[in-house]
């Protein structure tokens, strides 16, 4: 199967191009002007007025993950399709290794949960739940297995928390195998002494989560992972920053040179504590980090701007309001943590950031799609338009108005955070390695096309 894209505007993280696409098969043949005089294709897709850009990638996912006594709604099928139609056709989805069990017994049944469901490409990063000699071990066959990154945590207490040592412990293990760890930084113990305040003062509404969970638990736990990552002479990746005190110790410490690298979401980028308020209503919008006051938005924008934070993902964790998010009536923290979010970050990074005027369009691209690819191991494979990458390609409509609303939207959950916003941009066809599965809002793919990506250390780990 041969398609030529014609017409479009490539847009990539070093420039754009007026130029046609060849894809052959699985991947892109050839770049260049005027394409249909010289080759011949099985369709051709017409991209006057469009963007060709490669398909998003979303590098922190959390498909069916067991939370507070249920689990996040979206299954790999409904969640890679949803991120397809948001123009997104890789997601990097957290596997977890069940405390005193292995990291292979949980790795195996992520993959048993993607495998056959998924319809567009999936990796897989591993969150730590023990860090102990068997799983130190473990890590270094994990890596070569293409899982090369490790969460870790200083947050949920008696759940996901890892102590400072052991954290430790586990960025030496990564000094030796070239792994990444990635950190939730809040300081988890702290933030339970407040929120246990909280409630026996009667504050049980939604609202105090985001009250509970300091800024400055964040930036301190940001700078204290920072600095044992420095101690153990590795790099770092802070996932969803969300707080100004977080942003400068990432700032503070790539000014001293040191390999920090961080993601934000769009849920920090576009929400605010308020939406926290009204009443039990607000807890749509409880995650972890909370949702901080407003004036925090524009110092991660200002990050984004300078590279201080590389890109933006998701944490797309859905539960529905109802009969989820409910299980907190009463009691803030028994509110499941997460937002939904993988269809609607590529639109509202366009919307928000090109349309807004806070960076350029290739600036957008390389935030979605290239610097993902880049830190995770995927580049050139992923996130580029370039000849031999596979043919994850997105026709997007850069005029193209849409308005968001869980009426409309395509993941398996009962509301959005983002109901009756309007945002510019709109993917109009994606292509997942050669297939369209995206054609004029119909979804065209197949359950269980999707790949897994068997990924290799970060570009910065093979240069150092
Ligand atoms: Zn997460």
């Amino acid at each position: 199967m041969r398609t030529l894209i014609t017409n479009g505007t490539i847009v990539g993280a070093d420039g754009s191009t007026a130029a046609d696409v060849l894809i052959d098969g699985e991947k892109i043949a050839l770049i260049g002007r005027n394409l249909a005089a010289t080759v011949t294709a099985d369709e051709t897709l017409d991209a006057t007025g469009k963007y060709v850009i490669p398909g998003g990638i979303d590098v922190h996912t959390h498909m069916e993950l067991p939370f507070g006594g249920t689990f996040a709604k979206d299954t790999f099928e409904s969640g890679t399709r949803a991120a397809a139609f948001g123009g997104t056709t890789s997601i990097v989805d957290f596997a977890v290794q069940a405390r005193g069990a292995s990291l292979r017994q949980g790795l195996d049944a992520w993959h048993a949960k993607a495998e056959g469901n998924a319809v567009a490409d999936y990796g897989f990063h591993m969150i730590m739940s023990d860090v102990n000699d068997a799983t130190l071990a473990e890590m270094d066959g994990l890596v070569a297995e293409g899982v090369p990154d490790f969460k870790l945590f200083t947050a949920y207490p008696g759940v996901f928390y890892s102590d400072d040592g052991a954290i430790f412990r586990a960025m030496q293990q990564t000094a030796k195998n070239g792994g990444l760890i990635m950190m939730h930084a809040e300081n988890g113990m702290a933030i339970d002494v407040v929120a246990a305040d909280l409630v026996g003062e009667g504050k049980t509404d939604p609202y105090y989560h985001g009250v509970a969970r300091y800024p400055i638990f964040e930036g301190e736990a940001t700078n204290r992972v920072i600095r044992l990552a420095e101690a153990a002479g590795v790099p770092v990746y802070i996932v969803h920053l969300s707080a100004r005190d977080a942003m400068n110790a990432v700032r503070e410490a790539r000014d001293r040179g040191v390999g920090v690298f961080a993601e934000t979401c769009p849920q920090y980028l576009f929400l605010s504590l308020e939406d926290l308020g009204h009443g039990f209503e607000g807890a749509k919008f409880v995650c972890s980090p909370p949702l901080r006051p407003a004036d925090h938005q524009e110092e991660l924008w200002t990050g984004l701007i300078k590279d201080d934070l590389q890109l933006v993902s998701t944490d797309h964790c859905p539960f529905d309001f109802e009969g989820q998010k409910e299980l907190g009536q009463g009691d803030f923290r028994m509110i499941p943590n997460g937002l939904p979010g993988v269809e609607d970050r590529v639109d509202l990074l366009h919307d928000g950031g090109v349309v807004a005027g806070r960076i350029s369009p290739e600036r957008w691209v390389e935030i979605v799609s290239t610097a993902p690819a880049k830190l995770f191991g995927m580049f050139p494979r992923k996130g580029t338009i370039a000849v031999g990458s596979d043919a994850d390609v997105v026709i997007y409509d850069p005029k193209a108005t849409r308005t968001i609303s869980a009426k409309t939207h395509h993941m398996d959950v009962d509301y959005s955070c983002y109901e009756g916003r309007q945002v510019r941009g709109q993917s109009d066809i994606v292509l997942s390695r050669g297939s369209v599965i995206v054609r004029d809002g119909q979804f065209t793919g197949r359950k269980g096309a999707g790949k897994f990506l068997k990924r290799s250390i970060a570009d910065y780990a093979r240069i150092s």
